[in-house]
């Protein structure tokens, strides 16, 4: 079982994704536990307020101590604290198995600017990014997380074959699928897939691989051919 503690100022805004699809799935039938933690109940005065001014100058208002350090005194246990953050370390398959690791895990939802830095420096374990680009709340990231994550924990994939031929592992992006029918406006199903024959097949299916990362992530491939050529068939991604 491994269970997130998310700490957000907008409790309402998991509601329908915790109960949909695998994820809604595993929580029901308890392999995966999602605490959420309404931050301003954490505030005092009668605002109940969060967030205030940056100090330097700027419009922008930032998620105060405080309530933050309430909450995460309350809550956080043991877990590991995780702050979603467009400056943090960017989220790799790599770093979803070290966060499975971990057992246990709090998120904190940046709003706003973000939170002030004290936070980031009392508690903080793992600062992350899901992508290079800036949202409007950490929830979204927290999802993410959330979701990348609790993939790993036995009985949560119907098919846990995928986690071992998805996109990334392995340091390569996926191969592509086909389903029923074998001919759809004249695009055919690649015939090796309806040939039954296993060798051939996965054989088809790492040149796909490998073609589809030197295409669209020569990042990815640079570092998958590098792996490959030092002997280490596991091409897992290396950090920068
Ligand atoms: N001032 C910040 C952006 C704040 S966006 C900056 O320039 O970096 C508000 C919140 O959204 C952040 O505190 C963070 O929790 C979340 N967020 C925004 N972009 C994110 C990203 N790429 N990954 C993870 N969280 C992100």
């Amino acid at each position: 079982m491994i269970s997130f503690t998310i700490i957000t100022l907008f409790p309402e805004f998991f509601e329908s994704p915790l109960k949909s699809g695998l994820l809604g799935r595993a929580i029901q039938s308890n392999k995966v536990v999602v605490n959420l933690v309404d931050l301003k109940k954490y505030a005092g005065g009668w605002h109940r307020r969060c967030d205030d001014y940056t100090y330097g100058g700027g419009s922008g208002m930032v998620l105060r101590c405080e309530p933050l350090a309430a909450a995460l005194d309350a809550v956080k246990g043991s877990a590991k604290v995780v702050l979603t953050s467009a400056s943090g370390t960017l989220l790799t398959q790599e770093r979803v198995r070290t966060l499975y690791g971990e057992s246990a895990l709090c998120i904190i939802c940046g709003h706003y600017e973000g939170v002030d830095q004290r936070i980031v420096d009392e508690y903080v374990d793992y600062e992350v990014s899901i992508g290079d680009f800036v949202l409007s709340g950490g929830e979204y990231a927290a999802l993410c997380i959330v979701d990348a994550v609790s993939r790993y924990e036995p009985g949560f994939m119907t098919n846990p074959e995928s986690l071992v031929e998805e996109s990334f592992e392995g340091g390569l992006l996926e191969y592509p699928h086909y389903t029923r029918p074998e001919e759809f406006r004249g695009r055919k199903v690649p015939h090796v897939l309806l040939s039954g024959h296993h060798g051939e097949i996965a054989r088809w299916r790492l040149e796909k691989r490998i073609e589809k990362t030197r295409s669209v992530r020569p990042d990815l491939y640079r570092k998958y051919l590098l792996s490959t050529t030092k002997g280490e068939s596991d091409g897992s991604e290396k950090n920068d």
